[in-house]
């Protein structure tokens, strides 16, 4: 027998359980379906678990600056398996609340994969379920290539499962993932080679920050490689290798970690029995209001192969409910204006067009104000680190259209920023705002150097 519902969500990550969540508040019989616990990736194997690793690697490096404050510490060590479980614990906390969240909220929970029998009605295992609304939240996974020895290697995936710290690592991807896991992996101590593909780092991001954030790693010892091509991974005596495109091979490592992209989770899902067909990288085409190409069936977050952020995924779910069961027929998700954190060593804070995006689409018009520095918590260790911060305006009213900072504490400085440039602030209202002093961010309120400047070859040149 069917079990019939208002709206039917597979995936409970971020995305699959806003809509369940704001749907059940808005008195629609939901239910939910997911083959992994629950809160998906940023609960399980994404933010949360990372953000932890990212706290422990903070203390960590804050140990190497104390002593310049006269504060005794040494830094003995992480205790991995101590910091493990403790996080581990927090994100069981987590999957706990969310079950009991949706049996508080009425809202349907149903454990397993789901496959499409007809673009009104789902499969799990034996039991079928319809719904007059489907909604496809099942994000992505990690990408491994297809060369030889590929299997050697883990992922984000597998660097959350791991029991021991990795003493001798090689991180192979220069995008945000990439450079997180190296961040902490050096800040705790392992040995760490970064292999790029690409001649820079963190390829959509602005040059200023991406820049910056290699001389810090190299700074770190982190052994940063650019434009290596990785052609196969081998196991030898002394760790596994990995070989690049120009025959060079870097040896003696105890864990490769592929951090090369992520891919939607579409397959299984067999999708064209409800009429769907993917796009060319296996993502779900939806317009701007999270619609499909079959009428009735949504998706939202990652498997949209838009902007994969927890953020993101939840208001367009939160949208999305909206929409369809408040009677708001133009509520949709703004993707344009979306701030997002790396939380690299040390973070990255941006929003808005990159310098060379805002120039692609505005020439001549646009300024670009930037600094670079370094800041007060650095006066008196032996840990210098370098903050910068770049404005992007437009037009002689001079708009903020790209804010792009990295260095201690951007990561929390970034938000009203965000609200600000949302609501159109300009040059000048920044200028108007009185700095907090002594701080980094006022740095941002009191910029006075419209380039040209070339900061980060500046600081290129000086490491
Ligand atoms: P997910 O959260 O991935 O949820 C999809 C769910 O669908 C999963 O639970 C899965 O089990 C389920 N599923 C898949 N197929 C099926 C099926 N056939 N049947 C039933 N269930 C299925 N974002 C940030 O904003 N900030 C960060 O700091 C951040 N850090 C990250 C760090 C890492 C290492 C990673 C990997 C990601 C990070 N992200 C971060 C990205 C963020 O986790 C994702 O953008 C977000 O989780 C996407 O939500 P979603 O709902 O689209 O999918």
């Amino acid at each position: 027998m069917k079990k019939s519902f208002d709206v039917l969500v597979i995936g409970a990550g971020s995305g699959g359980l806003a809509v369940a969540e704001k749907a059940a508040a808005l008195g629609r019989k939901a239910v939910v379906i997911d083959a992994g616990p629950l809160g998906g990736t940023c609960v399980n194997a994404g933010c949360v678990p990372k953000k932890v690793m990212w706290y422990a690697a903070n203390l960590a490096a804050a140990t190497q600056e104390a002593h310049g404050y006269g504060v005794r510490v040494h830094f003995d060590g992480i205790d991995w398996p101590r910091l493990v479980a403790a996080r581990d614990r927090y994100v069981a906390d987590l999957n706990a609340y969310w079950q009991g969240y949706l049996q508080r909220s009425d809202v349907a929970h149903v454990p397993g994969y789901a496959e499409f029998v007809d673009a009104h009605s789902v499969r799990v295992g034996a039991h079928t379920f319809s719904a007059e609304h489907i909604v496809i939240a099942t994000g992505s996974r990690p990408l491994v290539p297809d060369l030889p020895g590929a299997s050697l290697g883990i992922t984000s995936d597998g660097f959350f499962r791991l029991a021991t710290q990795p003493r001798r690592v090689a991180i192979i991807g220069g995008g945000y993932i990439g450079v997180e896991l190296s961040g902490v992996l050096r800040a705790m101590g392992s040995e760490v080679t970064l292999l790029a593909r690409d001649p820079r780092l963190l390829r959509d991001f602005d040059v200023l920050v991406a820049e910056v954030l290699a001389v810090e790693m190299q700074r770190q010892g982190i052994h940063v490689h650019f434009e290596q091509q990785v052609t196969s991974l081998q196991q030898e005596a002394d760790g596994i290798a990995v070989h690049v495109h120009d025959g060079t091979t870097f040896t003696g490592f105890d864990t490769v970690v592929w951090a090369i992209g992520r891919t939607p989770n579409t397959a299984g899902l067999q999708l064209e029995r409800a009429g769907i067909v993917l796009q060319g990288d296996a993502s779900i085409a939806v317009d701007d209001y999270q619609n499909t190409m079959v009428s009735g069936i949504y998706a939202v977050g990652d498997v949209t192969g838009k902007l994969p952020l927890t953020p993101v995924a939840i208001a367009a779910g939160r949208a999305l409910a909206e929409r369809l069961f408040d009677n708001r027929p133009t509520r949709r998700v703004d993707y344009t204006t979306v701030p997002s954190v790396i939380f690299a060593h040390p973070p990255i804070a941006v929003v808005g067009l990159t310098e060379a995006q805002a120039v692609a689409a505005h020439g001549a018009a646009v300024t670009v104000y930037e600094t670079a520095f370094t800041p007060m918590r650095h006066a008196l260790s032996d840990e210098p680190s370098t903050t910068a911060m770049k404005l992007v305006c437009v037009g002689a009213e001079q708009r903020v259209v790209g804010i792009h900072l990295i260095g201690h504490g951007v990561d929390e400085i970034l938000q009203g920023f965000a609200v600000a440039m949302k609501m159109g602030a300009t040059k000048a209202d920044f200028d108007a705002t009185v700095a907090i002093h002594p701080s980094s961010a006022e740095e941002l309120v009191t910029l006075r150097r419209s380039r040209p400047g070339n900061i980060a070859a500046l600081l290129i040149q000086a490491a």
